[in-house]
C-alpha cells in the first residue's frame, strides 16, 4: 500500500486517436483523472474510418449498434452508414470533447520502456514523455497486408490496397482488378461495377454472403428519434441483444440460430445467382460463418453484370498491363485494387514496448500475441491494451466490446489512483490458465470447421474469444484480484 502522503494522480498516456482511443480519453475525464495526452500518429483522430475512403465503404453492423452507447445519434442515414459518416460521428465526438488540444498528432509512439515503476514513451519525432500508466489504442485491422505477387511492383496501372485508396486513380470507364472477396473487396465491387468499364474480381476463396437491406433513414425517422432519445437508447439496447445471436452462434457450430444462418447464405446463394456455372464457382466449399461473414444487399447482383467477371483461376504474376492468370490469360487492368485485409496479429508493434526487468514484448509474444482476458500482459505493469489479442471479434459491434473492456481497465487504473497498488498486471499463471482454456473451448466454435481465416493463429486456434457474449460481459464486470501480480 502507497503511502497516501505520496500519492498524485496518476499521468496517462493513450496511444491511438481511433474509437478506442477516444472512447478511453472521455471516460477518463469524466473519471477526473484529466492528466493524460493522447499520441496519433495520423493528423486526425478516426483510425479505421479515417484510413478507409475505399468507395461503398460502410459499417456492417447497424450504426444505431456501432455508435457509442454515451454519445447515441438519431442522425444515422442509413442502417448500415457510410464509412465517411462515421469518421465524422468520431470527429464530432472527439471535438465536443475537447479532446484535440489533448492530442498529439502526428507523432507516432515507437518506443515504450518500464523502468523506475514509470513508463518512458519516445516518439518518431524524438519527442519523450512519461507515463504511470499506458493504455494502447492503437487497432486491430490497421496495418494493411499487402500479397506477395510477383511482378506486383511493375505494374504500370495504378495499384494500392483499398485502406490506401488513390482518389486520384480513374475508375470511370477504366478496367478495374479487384484481389480479394472479403467485406472489403464485397463493398467495393457492389461500388463501382456500374461505373467501370470492366470488372474483374480475383477469387482465391468464395464467400457465403448473408443479404440484409441498407435502407435510408427518413427525416420523419429521424425527427421521432430526436423527439425521443429513449427510443435511441431502447434501440441500442435492442440490437446489442439481436447481435448476441451472432455472438452465440459462432462459438456453438451446431445451434440451431447457426443452421438458419447458413440457410439463409444458401438461400441468398441461390436464389440470386441466376447461372448455374457462376453459382458453383461463388458457393463455399466451407460452412457459413468460419470466416468472417459477408454481409450485403446486392454483392451478387454486382458479380452477374455484363461487364463483370469473377476470376476464379489462381493468379501467376503481374505484369506491366495486368494481371496474368495460371491459365496463361492476361487480364489487362488499368487499376488493381488489393483488398487483401490486414496483418491483424501486428497489434501496437512496430513499436518497441519493454516491461518490467527489461523483457521485450517480442520475447513475451514470441510464439504469438497473447495477453490475459486480451487487456494485459504479465510483466509490462499498468500497460492496458482495448481490442488486444484473443478478444471478441465478429459480426457485432468492437464499440461495445471497447466499452466493457475500458470499464475493466478503469477498475485497474482506480487500484492505481488510490494508492492500492503501484503496478497492476496478470500473473504469467493467470494468462496460461486463461489460454488453455480458451484453446479447449475453441474446438466447438465455427471458426475451427474447416476453413482457413485471419481469425486462425499458426497453430490454426482461432484467436479470438470462443465463448458466449455473456461471458464476456460478465468477465468484464470486474477484475478477479488473484489473477493480478499486485505491487
Ligand atoms: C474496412 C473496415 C470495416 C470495418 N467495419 C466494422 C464494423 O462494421 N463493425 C465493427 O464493429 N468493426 C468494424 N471494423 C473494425 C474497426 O477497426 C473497429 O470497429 C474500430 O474502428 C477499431 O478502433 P480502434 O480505435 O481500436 O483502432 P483503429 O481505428 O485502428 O485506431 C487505431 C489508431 O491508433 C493509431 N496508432 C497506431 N499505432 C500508433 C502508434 N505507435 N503511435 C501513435 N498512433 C498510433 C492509428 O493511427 C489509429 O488512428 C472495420 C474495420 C475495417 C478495416
Amino acid at each position: 500500500m502507497v503511502d497516501p502522503g505520496t500519492r498524485h494522480p496518476p499521468k496517462l498516456a493513450i496511444i491511438g486517436a481511433g474509437m478506442a482511443g477516444i472512447l478511453a480519453a472521455i471516460k477518463l475525464t469524466e473519471a477526473g483523472l484529466t492528466d493524460f495526452t493522447i499520441f496519433e500518429k495520423a493528423d486526425r483522430p478516426g483510425g479505421t474510418w479515417r484510413e478507409n475512403t475505399y468507395p461503398g465503404l460502410s459499417c456492417d453492423v447497424p450504426s444505431h449498434l456501432y455508435s457509442y452507447s454515451f454519445a447515441l445519434t438519431p442522425e444515422w442515414s442509413h442502417r448500415f452508414s457510410p464509412g465517411e459518416e462515421i469518421q465524422a460521428y468520431f470527429e464530432r465526438v472527439a471535438d465536443e470533447h475537447g479532446l484535440n488540444s489533448r492530442t498529439r498528432f502526428g507523432d507516432e509512439v515507437t518506443r515504450c520502456e518500464f523502468s523506475q515503476g514509470r513508463w518512458h514513451l519516445e516518439t518518431a519525432s524524438g519527442y519523450r514523455a512519461e507515463a504511470d500508466i499506458v493504455i494502447a489504442a492503437t487497432g486491430v485491422l490497421h496495418h494493411p497486408k499487402i500479397p506477395d505477387i510477383e511482378g506486383l511492383s511493375r505494374f504500370e496501372g495504378s495499384a494500392f490496397h483499398s485502406s490506401q485508396w488513390d482518389h486520384d486513380a480513374k475508375l470511370d470507364g477504366a478496367r478495374v482488378g479487384v484481389v480479394g472477396t472479403g467485406s472489403t473487396a464485397v463493398q467495393i465491387v457492389s461500388a463501382i461495377v456500374d461505373r467501370v468499364a470492366t470488372l474483374s474480381l480475383f477469387q482465391r476463396t468464395a464467400q457465403w454472403v448473408l443479404q440484409a437491406d441498407n435502407p435510408a433513414y427518413t427525416e420523419a425517422e429521424r425527427a421521432d428519434l430526436r423527439r425521443d432519445p429513449a427510443r435511441l437508447t431502447d434501440l441500442h439496447a435492442e440490437l446489442s441483444k439481436q447481435f448476441d445471436v451472432f455472438a452465440r452462434v459462432v462459438v456453438d457450430a451446431e445451434s440451431p440460430e447457426m443452421a438458419m444462418i447458413e440457410e439463409a447464405c444458401r438461400a441468398n446463394l441461390e436464389n440470386t445467382v441466376r447461372d448455374v456455372e457462376l453459382r458453383e464457382r461463388l458457393r463455399p466449399d466451407y460452412r457459413a460463418a468460419c470466416k468472417r461473414l459477408v454481409v450485403s444487399p446486392n454483392f451478387y447482383e454486382a458479380v452477374q453484370r455484363p461487364n463483370a467477371e469473377l476470376v476464379t483461376e489462381q493468379i501467376e504474376c503481374v505484369e506491366p498491363s495486368g494481371i496474368r492468370t495460371r491459365d496463361g490469360r492476361l487480364h489487362e487492368l488499368d487499376v488493381l485494387v488489393l483488398a487483401t485485409g490486414f496483418k491483424a496479429n501486428a497489434f501496437m508493434r512496430p513499436m518497441e514496448l519493454i516491461g518490467r526487468d527489461g523483457i521485450t514484448l517480442d520475447h513475451a509474444w514470441a510464439d504469438r500475441p497473447n495477453a490475459y482476458l486480451s487487456i494485459t500482459i504479465p510483466d509490462f505493469p499498468n500497460f492496458f491494451m482495448i481490442n488486444g489479442p484473443n478478444g471478441p471479434v465478429g459480426n457485432f459491434s468492437l464499440i461495445e466490446v471497447a466499452e466493457l473492456q475500458f470499464s475493466y481497465i478503469m477498475q485497474l487504473v482506480d487500484r492505481i489512483r488510490s494508492g492500492e497498488s503501484r503496478e497492476v498486471c496478470a500473473t504469467r499463471e493467470a494468462m496460461e490458465r486463461f489460454e488453455a482454456a480458451r484453446v479447449e473451448a475453441s474446438q466447438k466454435t465455427i471458426w475451427m470447421t474447416g476453413c482457413r481465416s485471419w481469425y486462425l493463429d499458426d497453430r490454426g486456434i482461432p484467436a479470438v474469444w470462443p465463448w458466449r457474449f455473456e461471458r464476456f460481459r460478465e468477465e468484464m464486470r470486474s477484475p478477479k484480484l488473484e489473477a493480478f501480480d499486485l505491487r
